[in-house]
């Protein structure tokens, strides 16, 4: 028979085989809060109710500026349950940027919590078109005063019947809608269909990938105004698996903190948040009970993160997904291929992004569009398509493909295997003499040395070569490493002219709203760095 896929069905099948499996969440007011899948699909019914007396239609956009919890999982399936669109925005972009996405979405209702009250404020005024501002607290939790009428959550569904028959329809129709960090450019938005977040659902799950099931307790850490916390609150209840919501305390202390308390087997995020928890572990010495994997994505887990979460007990699953993608493509599981290859060489297998997830393909192509061979050398720009791969972005007429394939921005190499590792974003390759450099590798070798904790490597303008690489460091606190010793430990790793041509240390590196090394800021600030040196040399005081 032939039976949409609609997301729906996946919190409607937790309720009645996982019905008492608990979703807890640390809600914005600092407590703990614990209910059940049935008593989630209770709820989501209720809203799904609230939003249809209130005339929400489908296709119409329902924005969230909220934390991984209880409330914006009900909004998740209430929502889109309705054939209506949850439309999660990154409350981390400045107030500007989250007004334009509002507007350019259109949404006419937007579910808040209560942290971002005051910049709800700012932006309420840039967007005229909002009807509804509904704060995700009961009523007293809910300012009697303020710029635009307001509502809770809890009175906006209470007083609704916890009843509710989900329609059926087209599987291909909207379910959310994500915009992109917009680092370049206006944010563009990126649609989801119930099809395409259900089909990763799926895929997520299976054993050479996040290998999912009903014992696990899931923590995404990431938050679920980042691609869909890269499906977790899907792939979760399609197999019944425990949900931890850490809500907005994602410090290295309370997570621990949660973890052990609820004793959560898989974990997701970005590498900074891993290299706080490993830093926190290995200070504290503390180590929880229950083994834990943790999917590191979003940038690249270098091998050293791999490492120290290992010797705290905690393994790293490499993988690598964007916002285009709903955001999984690939990820770097343990393979029959190299278990039996020495620590080092395993090492560095790991710390490729890995093998296309089963619904996704990808090829490499060089500059004329011809696929190149995969040898684990040959690197081109990585072209992906799949089932959940976008073919245009929203509101676009221009469709995003060439030849039926997304270009992704990343440079990469395929190997014997099917293993992708980027080697660079194409925009951040340095172009020295003519010959690519790439930076994630330089970045790579400066987080080996035991005195650096961060590091990014930028092209500067250089007046012999075109592009030179800087690296700009940050050292751990009671670290006296100058810049020649660190360009030292080069020697050997890379060839001599890849080595970057000087340091800079700072206290901190500057970091996108969705955690990633904000390249283009450094860029701005350091992009003349060489040409300014050549300068000050010829000035007398040298
Ligand atoms: P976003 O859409 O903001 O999630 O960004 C997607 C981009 O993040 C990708 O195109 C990659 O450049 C980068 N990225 C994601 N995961 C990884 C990873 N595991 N290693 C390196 N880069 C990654």
């Amino acid at each position: 028979m032939l039976q949409p896929l609609l997301l729906s069905s996946l919190l409607q099948r937790a309720a009645r085989h996982a019905g008492d499996v608990e979703i807890v969440s640390r809600r914005v007011e600092g407590d703990i809060h614990r209910y059940t899948y049935a008593d989630c699909h209770a709820r989501a019914m209720q809203l799904a109710n609230a939003l249809t007396a209130c005339g929400i239609q489908p296709g119409d956009r329902i924005g969230t500026l909220a934390w991984n919890g209880y409330r914006h999982m009900e909004l998740y399936y209430g929502v889109a349950g309705i054939g209506a669109v949850c439309h999660t925005i990154n409350p981390r972009l400045f107030p500007d940027q989250i007004a334009y996405i509002i507007n350019h979405a259109g949404d006419r209702t937007l579910c808040f919590d209560s942290s971002f009250l005051a910049l709800v404020e700012q932006v309420a005024p840039m967007c005229p078109q909002v009807q509804n501002w509904i704060m995700l607290c009961d009523d007293t939790a809910c300012p009697a005063t303020f710029k635009v009428p307001l509502q809770s959550y809890e009175t906006f569904i209470g007083g609704h019947p916890q009843q509710f028959t989900w329609p059926i329809f087209d599987e291909r129709e909207a379910a959310v809608l994500c915009y992109t960090s917009g680092t370049t450019g206006d944010p563009k938005g990126v649609l989801y269909s119930h099809r395409s977040l259900s089909l990763m659902a799926y895929a997520s799950a299976m054993p050479d990938a996040f290998n999912l099931s009903a014992n696990d307790a899931i923590a995404p850490v990431v938050p679920m105004f980042h691609v869909n916390a890269w499906g977790l609150p899907f792939s979760a209840a399609l197999t019944g698996a425990k949900l931890v919501m850490p809500g907005p305390k994602l410090d290295a202390d309370s997570l621990f903190e949660l973890f052990e308390q609820e004793r959560v087997t898989f974990t997701a995020g970005v590498p900074t948040i891993w290299l706080g928890l490993a830093d926190y572990m290995r200070r504290t010495g503390k180590r929880t009970e229950v083994p834990m994997r943790a999917v590191v994505g979003g940038a690249a887990c270098s091998p050293q993160l791999a490492t120290s979460l290992r010797n705290c007990g905690i393994t790293a699953i490499h993988a690598r997904g964007m916002t285009e993608m709903s955001p999984l493509g690939t990820v770097c599981s343990p393979s029959r291929t190299y278990a039996d290859l020495p620590a080092d060489d395993r090492a560095r297998v790991e710390a490729k992004q890995g093998r296309a997830i089963a619904g996704i393909d990808l090829k490499v192509v060089g500059a004329n569009g011809e696929e190149l061979p995969w040898d684990g050398q040959s690197a081109g720009d990585l072209m992906a398509r799949g089932h959940w791969v976008i073919d245009r972005y929203f509101g676009a007429d221009k469709c995003a493909l060439q030849d039926g394939w997304l270009p992704t921005g990343d440079v990469a190499t395929i190997d014997v295997n099917g293993c992708m590792q980027i080697t660079d974003r194409s925009k951040d390759i340095i172009k020295s003499g003519g010959e690519w450099i790439s930076s994630i590798e330089l970045e790579g070798i400066a987080l080996m040395h035991p005195e650096i904790t961060m590091a990014a490597c930028i092209a500067c303008e250089h007046p012999k070569w075109d592009e030179r690489p800087l690296l700009i460091a940050v050292r751990r606190p009671d670290s006296t490493l100058t810049a020649p010793e660190l360009l030292a430990f080069y020697g050997g790793r890379v060839a001599k002219w890849w080595i970057p041509d000087d340091v800079v240390f700072v206290s901190e590196l500057p970091l996108t709203a969705t955690g990633k090394l904000q390249k283009l800021a450094l860029r701005q600030r350091f992009s003349q760095h060489f040409v300014e040196l050549v300068h000050l040399s010829r000035t007398p005081a040298g």
